[in-house]
């Protein structure tokens, strides 16, 4: 069998989110800290507000996981603004099954495959480590450009007719057609309704070249071409390219995870958590905390940035 690295990253992924438990081979955020959700929970509730606060709105997340962030999210906007609460229509897109049951377990939601099913209306859009892990399309540079298809666990290289700039042999150049759909179709929701969109994930802030795919087999980096289904595969995320795609509406960052984070008043949320907590559980969420927004951890390399209503202000966490 020969396949284009999209569908074969698309069948890996799809067989891989199936499994009992991915969550074996890695950890995100929301699964390091609650403070993590509990921010972004009231990132929507102010991005509500900013909206005039309409008495209905979808609140959806994309690639919920475990459904963590958004059980940590809704806890914390029932304790400080009850009236958004009321007004979230839960709805999460995923499509393993197994995911789809485990978010059951916390979240009364409605169940979608893809972004586009989402209800029409007012809307915020959630979505931490979804992006990374969609199909990408990978060029490589010789004396023409060739597009990578795998076949038996390698690299094939055939002639495309793809459109790439001009740049030296061995370049490896990479393309995420569903983000960039997804951008383009949030763009065009927006245009006609309230809406914004948050999305945190990991790659660098500018476009760059270079072959981020990468696979994680037993919390450990593997061979991305090896056991279809058996590893967690992700690409780095191009943020200018997702943001050259919602082109009509407005488009917040890329800021750094650290940034964002602090600038909700992360280190402040931990610190009123960890008070009254034993010295042990308190030293854990401070360094839960730091691990989140240390450049040196995921505060640099992961990113958040935003689509938004052309009409709202700039949403929490980008302001300059
Ligand atoms: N946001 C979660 C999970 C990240 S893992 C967290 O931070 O922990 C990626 C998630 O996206 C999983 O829930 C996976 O099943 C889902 N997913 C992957 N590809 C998808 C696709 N094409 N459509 C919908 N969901 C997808």
């Amino acid at each position: 069998m020969i396949e284009r690295l999209d569908a074969f990253m698309a069948r890996g992924n799809a067989a891989y989110y199936a499994r009992a438990n991915p969550y074996a081979d890695f950890t995100t955020a929301p699964e390091i800290s609650q403070v993590f959700g509990e921010l972004i929970g009231l990132w929507a509730a102010i991005v509500w507000q900013s909206m005039g606060a309409p008495p209905r709105v979808v609140l959806a997340e994309a690639g919920p996981g475990r459904g963590t962030l958004m059980a940590d999210a809704l806890r914390a906007v029932r304790a400080a603004l009850p009236g958004f609460a009321e007004a979230a229509e839960l709805h999460l897109v995923e499509t393993s099954p197994g995911l789809r049951a485990e978010q059951a377990r916390r979240l009364q939601a409605t169940w979608h495959d893809a972004v586009t099913d989402l209800p029409d209306g007012p809307c915020i859009l959630i979505a931490n480590e979804f992006l990374d892990a969609l199909p990408i399309r990978q060029f490589v540079r010789r004396d023409g450009w060739k597009e990578r298809f795998v076949a038996d666990g390698r690299f094939v290289e055939r002639d495309t007719t793809v459109a790439l700039p001009e740049a030296p042999a061995g370049t490896v150049l990479e393309r995420c057609e569903p983000a960039l759909a997804i951008a383009r179709h949030l763009a065009a929701r927006f245009a006609g309704a309230p809406g914004a969109a948050l999305f945190i994930d990991y790659g660098p802030a500018e476009s760059a070249e270079g072959d981020s795919l990468q696979a994680l087999r037993h919390g450990q980096t593997a061979d991305p071409l090896a056991a279809c289904g058996e590893a967690d595969l992700t690409a780095h995320v191009d943020f200018q390219a997702f943001a050259a795609a919602a082109a009509g509406c407005a488009v917040h960052g890329p800021v750094t995870q650290g940034r964002f984070l602090t600038g909700l008043g992360l280190y402040q949320r931990t610190v009123r958590l960890a008070q009254g907590q034993p010295p042990a559980q308190a030293a854990q969420l401070m360094a839960a905390a730091r691990r989140l927004a240390e450049p040196q951890w995921m505060g640099h390399l992961f990113k958040a940035v935003a689509l938004c209503h052309a009409d709202l202000p700039p949403p929490p966490g980008f302001s300059p």
